[in-house]
């Protein structure tokens, strides 16, 4: 059963024993649990967009469901300490957004139209999970391999601030707390002045790599207008230009990589009802401004997961894996 524990050391929260979350579903349409006609083998679905049928039945074409093997669930959530560790139970949500009905089609082969769809169901699930206050950020992870398999993202509803975004709150906070302007609007005027880091840009959305970047390739989309909370930026028109500006990178990775795997990640706005007192992030929706990260893997082994949102997970606990080193037959 994962945790959440927190190193005591960087103050991170991490998250031990997930098994493998990101491998991918069955490879055979005919027993893959996402295809349509296999909906009995998924848990009841949450919610889904279709042409036709009901709940559970084949006639959708976008539908989420609880994750089969979710790193976090819903439960009380139970913080404690254990020796001088603290650890936090495995509240929370993971769910599976269902991004096509067909099997084996790449998010980049999507139409626009069915692209914007996927933006609609995130724009839905958010708006839903943040009506639980244990849930504090909510974050969309989508992996795409260059094997067949079913196109689906993960929805987390974590009951912590990852160290990515919490960092990012922290500078936002400290940029409009001395300068009154959002550092990410700042940064968006900022590359318009040279565009050599822009790579496409429509209306209201721009895609660029960041001045100083961590990893090789990373490009950033963020609306070119202010905006803290992706759920509420979504309407018909910034939906089809940001499933526009999302088709177009994705493409340009599938050439430039060769169809390598590749992974994003989307942060709007921690959730207000999950603040811990009423002086948190009183400027947040002026200092904070969303964006998604998309990332190639080219040059690590190391999960995307943990190189986007700074979460390091194990497969198994630190416990076992002792466990599995203390009994290694040595000579
Ligand atoms: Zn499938
Ligand atoms: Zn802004």
């Amino acid at each position: 059963m994962p945790e959440l524990r927190r190193d005591i050391l960087t103050g991170d929260w991490r998250i031990v024993d997930t098994g493998s979350f990101e491998k991918l579903p069955d490879e055979n349409p005919e027993t893959c649990p996402l295809c349509p006609g296999n909906e009995h083998l998924t848990d009841s679905e949450i919610m889904s967009f279709r042409l036709n049928g009901l709940a559970d039945e084949p006639g959708w074409f976008i539908r989420v469901v609880p994750s089969k093997n979710p790193i976090l669930q819903f439960s009380q959530v139970e913080r404690k300490g254990v020796g001088m560790y603290d650890q936090i139970n495995n509240k929370g949500a993971n769910e599976i957004v269902v991004v096509t009905p067909e099997h084996g089609k790449r998010m980049s082969e999507l139409p626009p139209h069915q692209m914007a769809d996927v933006l609609w169901a995130y724009q839905k699930r958010i708006i839903d999970l943040k009506r639980d206050s244990a849930i504090k950020e909510i974050l969309i992870y989508h992996l795409e391999n260059s094997s067949t398999g079913h196109s689906r993202s993960h929805i987390f509803g974590l009951p912590v601030i990852d160290p990515n975004l919490g960092k990012i709150l922290t500078e936002s906070r400290r940029h409009y707390a001395s300068k009154e302007r959002c550092l990410t609007c700042d940064i968006v005027r900022e590359e318009n002045k040279t565009a050599e880091r822009i790579i496409y840009e429509n209306e209201n959305f721009i895609a660029f790599l960041p001045y100083a970047p961590s990893k090789n390739y990373s490009v950033i989309i963020t609306p070119k207008k202010h905006s803290a909370f992706f759920e509420n930026f979504i309407s018909p028109q910034n939906a089809s230009d940001l499933a526009g500006i999302i088709l177009d990178i994705l493409k340009r990775y599938e050439v430039v990589f060769n169809h390598f795997p590749w992974s994003f990640v989307l942060y709007t706005a921690p959730n207000m009802a999950g603040r811990s007192s009423e002086h948190q992030w009183l400027t947040l929706a002026d200092d904070f401004h969303w964006f998604i990260e998309f990332l190639p893997s080219i040059d690590s082994p190391m999960s995307n997961f943990h190189r986007l949102t700074g979460i390091c997970t194990t497969v198994e606990t630190p416990e076992e894996q002792a466990k599995i080193l203390r009994e290694a037959k040595i000579y």
